[in-house]
Order: C-alpha cells, then structure tokens, then sequence
C-alpha cells in the first residue's frame, strides 16, 4: 500500500513493461515491512530534461535505477558521478541527496561480481573474457579489473568499441594486460556473454562464439550470461554440457539489488 508517507524509489527507461526490479524491490519492502515502494516510469525522450528537474525537487524520492535507452542521457545531466560512471560515462542508479543534488553511479558490473563470488569466483590473479562492450560489458570488464584481474580479453563485433575500451582500461589499469578476440578459450578462468546474443533463444539458437572456440572450454571455467530471458540461453547450456559452471542473467539481475538499494539508502548492501 502506497501511503503518504512512503518513500519512493523509481525505475526510468522505455518501453518499461519488462523489467523486474519493481517487483525485486516491492516484494522486499513488503518482506521488511518497510514503508517504501518501487515506481516503473516509462519516459518519453524529450521528456528527460523536465524528469531531472522533476527528480531534483521530488521531496519522498530517495533514488531512480536508470534502464535502456537513458543510462548515457542521464549521465551527462547529474550533479556528480563515482569515478566508474565518469570513466564509463554512464549511470543506472541516481541518488537523491536530502537538497535535490542528483549523484549517479553504474552497479552493473559489481551486481555481476556479486553473482560471481556467490558461486566461489574470485577474480583476483584471474584471466577473463567479455564479449560484448556495450554498457553492460564494459561496467563488467572496469569492475573485474577493479577486482584485481590479471588479464583481460575483451571482444566484440564493432571493432571501434573493443579499441575505445581498451584504451580507456589501459589508462585505469596499466597493470592489466588487455587483449582482443583470442584464439582459444582454455587460458580463461570466466567467460562472460554481456552482448545480448542469445535473447529470446531457445535450445540450439545463436552463440556469441563460434562452436569450435566453445570446444576449447575447460572444464573448470566459469561461464556466465549478462541475458535475462530465456535465464539458460543456448551459450550457457553449451557451456553446461562441456562440465563448466554457470551463472545466469537473473542471478546477476538479483545480485545486484543490493547495491541499487544500498546506493538510493533504502536497502543494506547485502539483500
Ligand atoms: P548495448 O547495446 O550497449 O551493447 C551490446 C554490445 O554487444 C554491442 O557493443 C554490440 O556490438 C555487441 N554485440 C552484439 N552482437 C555481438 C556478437 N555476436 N558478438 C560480440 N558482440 C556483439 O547493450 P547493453 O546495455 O550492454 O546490454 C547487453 C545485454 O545485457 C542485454 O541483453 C540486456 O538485456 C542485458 N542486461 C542484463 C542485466 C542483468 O542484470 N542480467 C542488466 C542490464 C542489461
């Protein structure tokens, strides 16, 4: 029940229907018995200006998550940003400061390693691959460098946005030794689908690699996909069936609850 007092929390984006933190978000204040709740905005673009000037005076607004197509828009009319939004130049969560400041950040890539640790992976000293260097795969591949890897490779079929985010890890990590596409996936601790290859696949649908690369896993690899729907996409039940473990798009979306929440101050960091 939505009541005077209840401190609300958004999602923006378009279209809106599809995506799950309402219900995430809602089911757990209940749980809580906590006076808050979730609204799902679907925004029209030319409406983005008046929405932050909207967000800056809405007094019960703790925060807004920020979904496709306004997690760059939103970035670049904020009041401030963590240091991975600056460098990324993307947020999808804005707190709310108590005088309207508006202050962003980008959890994708920390909601994905939440994931991860949960199945015993830690990323230091490891070698990984991202395919895929949209949003969601380059918050994945500044947050694993973050985390201590030693090697990246990162991979994509615009060859422009592998060059721009290499760069832009070099000059955050010199330590980190970035490469492209690879020739065989047995040097690979994790390997990690962040393009959306795979989405709305069934059983022997479409792959982010091709299958002779696949048969280079290891057994003892991590396989993981950033893909919500279907949760086993035909890359992950490849992966399945060469004995790796796997870690699905909803466990990543789930994992990531805490750190939405903890960053609008209406949930702890670990839910
Ligand atoms: P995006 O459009 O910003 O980036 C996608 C990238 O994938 C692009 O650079 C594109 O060139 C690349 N790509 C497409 N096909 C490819 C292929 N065959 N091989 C290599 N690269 C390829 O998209 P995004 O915002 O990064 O979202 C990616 C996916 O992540 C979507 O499916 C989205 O639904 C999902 N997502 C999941 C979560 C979660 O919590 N699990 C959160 C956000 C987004």
């Amino acid at each position: 029940m939505i009541k005077g007092s209840t401190q609300l929390v958004a999602i923006v984006g378009s279209p809106i229907a599809q995506v799950k933190s309402p219900e995430n978000f809602n089911r757990w204040f209940a749980e809580q018995g906590q006076d808050a709740a979730m609204l799902a905005i679907d925004l029209q673009h030319t409406a983005l200006d008046g929405f932050v000037t909207m967000l800056r005076g809405w007094h019960n607004l703790r925060g807004c998550v920020v979904t496709v197509p306004y997690k760059q828009q939103l970035a670049s009319r904020l009041d401030d940003l963590s240091e991975r939004s600056q460098a990324l130049g993307t947020v999808n969560v804005i707190r709310r400061e108590a005088d309207g400041r508006l202050l962003g950040d980008i959890v994708d890539g920390e909601g994905f390693l939440n994931a991860a640790r949960k199945q015993g992976f830690d990323p230091r000293d490891k070698n990984a691959l991202v395919i895929g260097t949209g949003g969601v795969g380059s918050a994945i591949a500044y947050s694993l460098c973050q985390a201590g890897l030693t090697r990246l490779a990162i991979s994509d079929l615009d060859g422009q946005r592998v060059e721009a985010l290499a760069e832009l890890l070099r000059t955050f990590f010199p330590h980190i030794a970035i490469s492209a596409s690879p020739a065989s996936l047995a040097e690979f601790d994790l390997v990690v689908n962040a393009s959306p290859v795979g989405m709305g696949a069934a059983g022997d649908g479409p792959m982010p690699l091709p299958v002779a690369l696949m048969q280079t896993l290891r057994d003892t690899t991590l396989v993981a996909d950033v893909v919500t729907a279907p949760a086993f996409t035909p890359f992950l039940s490849f992966a399945r069936g060469m004995g790796c473990a796997i870690q699905t798009g909803p466990e990543m979306a789930l994992a990531q609850l805490g750190n939405l929440g903890h960053f609008m101050g209406v949930t702890p960091l670990d839910i």
